[in-house]
């Protein structure tokens, strides 16, 4: 039997996949399964990007290119940090990868050394210890309280930096609690980072989609000290409905890149020529896209409050977003109940049953640090969000 590595063996599955694959299956056998664990917006890429790949494909742009990137689009993307960010870089200071997923991987391999201690505020993505693990490193997970928001404090930060401390990572709008720093928090934050030299990992995904007149500011605007400790991540997966193109790409001063452009050289080299293309039209082209899409999660976050508003007799209650599509369902006080004769235990328990009994997925929060809380998503259509919504009641209702 070939032996496994350590380094490998202790990875978890990303659960939130598990739970979709589930309820995919379940769809797959008939059953109308509603499903709040969708972790991409259900919108079509839109058609002038997809157009663009088509041409890239006619045109023969089929081969490698540079493993760190099109130049074309680095310069696109140092286009756009600077129209939407205002952050200065040169195309030698990005890498485009896999997805942002990539990219952080890739961040966390320069960064990180053995036994480093890598701060991430919980509740978190799922993916930031496991990959923080595979290096050697040692997540250190400070609980941010929900009357917060669920935001990291600049005193919570200070006590948690300790001189193994390599990496914070931060992640505004943030996924799985829809929290999104104002820009003064993110100055407060920063002034704690510069001071000790702390290194960020600032993802920023879900970039475009904020809420309520709120918006984005990147910790690398704090000021120059700070952007040069900064490694943003970003990409097109949820701004442009590109999740299965597979694009992500980082931001970080020039001899990061050129370490982590070298690395991804052996390790995938470029990323597939054809979505780089693609990507260079959803970057340059009409933005009007995005904010359609935005729009649309905008109305379904408020029908989702709205409805949940309503529900607080009945013992749920949730930390309001503010971006990204998710909302923090508080569930706890129905752990210890029963359902058709089973205990519910912890938030995966809680899952478990109301997949099982109302056809309704979610993922239990504990995948991101909070047992207390499931995670739903709003990426999906606003008649099935009520009628899910509707079914959690009635589960939540049923047990005794
Ligand atoms: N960062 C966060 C917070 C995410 O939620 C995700 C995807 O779910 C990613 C990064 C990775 O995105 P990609 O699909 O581009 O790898």
């Amino acid at each position: 039997m070939i032996k496994l590595t350590q380094r490998v063996s202790g990875i978890a599955p990303s659960m939130t996949l598990a739970m979709s694959a589930r309820s995919a299956e379940m769809k797959a056998a008939g059953e109308k399964v509603i499903n709040f664990g969708v972790g991409e917006p259900d919108f079509d890429t839109p058609k002038n990007i997809v157009d663009a790949a088509k041409e890239a494909m006619d045109k023969g742009y089929t081969k490698y290119v540079a493993a760190a990137g099109l130049p074309a689009l680095k310069k696109a993307v140092c286009a756009k940090l600077l129209r939407d960010n205002g952050l200065e870089y040169e195309p030698s200071q990005i890498v485009i990868s896999n997805g942002g997923k990539h990219a952080i991987l890739n961040a966390v391999a320069a960064v990180v050394e053995e036994g480093d201690e890598v701060i991430i505020p919980s509740p978190y993505w799922l993916t930031y210890p496991e990959v923080v693990r595979f290096f050697g490193g040692v997540p250190k997970y400070v609980e941010t309280s929900r009357e917060n928001g669920f935001k990291l404090t600049p005193e919570q930060l200070e006590e948690a930096i300790t001189p193994k401390t390599s990496m914070l990572i931060f992640n505004s709008p943030c996924n799985p609690t829809g929290a999104v720093y104002s820009e003064d928090e993110i100055r407060a934050l920063a002034e704690v980072c510069v001071r000790h030299g702390l290194c960020v990992l600032s993802d920023e995904m879900y970039e475009k989609l904020v809420y309520d007149g709120l918006s984005h500011f990147s910790i690398a605007q704090a000021s120059p000290e700070m952007k040069e400790l900064t490694i943003i991540v970003n990409g097109v997966s949820k701004s442009y409905a590109m999740t299965g193109w597979r694009l992500g790409y980082l931001a970080a001063p020039a001899h990061v890149a050129k370490a982590i452009g070298s690395f991804q050289s052996h390790a995938t080299s470029n990323v597939n020529t054809i979505t780089q293309y693609a990507a260079l039209e959803a970057l340059r082209g009409d933005q009007q896209t995005v904010a359609d899409m935005c729009a649309a999660f905008a109305e379904r976050r408020l029908k989702m409050m709205e409805v949940l508003d309503g529900y607080k007799d009945i013992g749920l209650d949730y930390v309001k977003p503010e971006g990204a599509f998710y909302v923090m369902l508080i569930v706890d006080k129905f752990y210890g109940k029963k359902s058709e004769g089973k205990m519910i235990c912890g938030s995966m328990g809680f899952a478990m049953q109301l997949l099982a009994e109302q056809k309704v997925a979610a993922t239990p929060g504990v995948c991101f640090g909070d047992d207390s809380c499931i995670r739903l998503s709003y990426a999906l259509s606003m008649e099935e969000m009520v009628e899910g919504l509707g079914r959690i009641r009635e589960f939540c209702l049923s047990l005794k």
